[in-house]
């Protein structure tokens, strides 16, 4: 089974010149799923995590069931308004656009490791953004998990104190 066999590429989505990269084929099969989310679980047992976060909204669809696996919690990252307790808050560039990403203060304990788990890296501002929230609500980062890396980007560049695990490279 090769994940690339499940991802299709949408070119000019959802704006001229991006490559979009549709996970939906991958995760609409069952074992190719399994498959994806038991690998980034094994990572995140290797790297001690004790925490899951997920960024809005394809980081749900991913870290969600990388926690259960793991038997460990899972906290969502979510975009302004829509989390009903205190955040932390950070502002940030996207490949396309811009954001603001949220998370529960409270959700993250002092002392906790934290493994976040994404789709996908491409210029890595919201990954960057994701540490920056974990950090600021008093988490340690431990490692990053993800689907899919468009390197050209060198989005990686962004993180070298963190292990990286990714599934499909382009
Ligand atoms: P970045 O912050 O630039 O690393 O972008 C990562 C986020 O944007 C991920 O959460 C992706 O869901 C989304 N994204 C960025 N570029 C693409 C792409 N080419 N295809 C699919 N999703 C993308």
């Amino acid at each position: 089974m090769k994940y690339e066999d499940y991802i299709v590429n949408i070119p000019d989505f959802p704006i001229p010149g991006i490559q979009f990269k549709d996970i939906t084929p991958l995760i609409g099969e069952g074992k190719a799923f399994h498959k994806a989310v038991s690998e980034l679980a094994e990572f995140g047992k290797s790297v001690h995590a004790t925490k899951v976060v997920g960024p809005d909204a394809r980081g749900f669809i991913i870290g969600a069931p990388v926690a259960c696996m793991l038997e460990i919690g899972f906290v969502p990252v979510r975009k302004p308004g829509k989390l009903p307790r205190e955040v932390v808050r950070y502002d940030y560039d996207l490949e396309y656009g811009k954001n603001t990403l949220c998370l529960h203060k409270e959700d993250i304990r002092q002392g906790d490791k934290v493994v976040i788990i994404d789709d996908l890296l491409a210029t890595g501002g919201t990954m960057q953004a994701t540490i920056r929230l974990v950090e600021q609500a008093g988490g340690e980062v431990v490692g990053l998990g993800f689907m899919i890396e468009l390197t050209e980007l060198n989005g990686r560049e962004k993180f070298p104190e963190y292990p990286i695990k990714v599934l499909i490279k382009y």
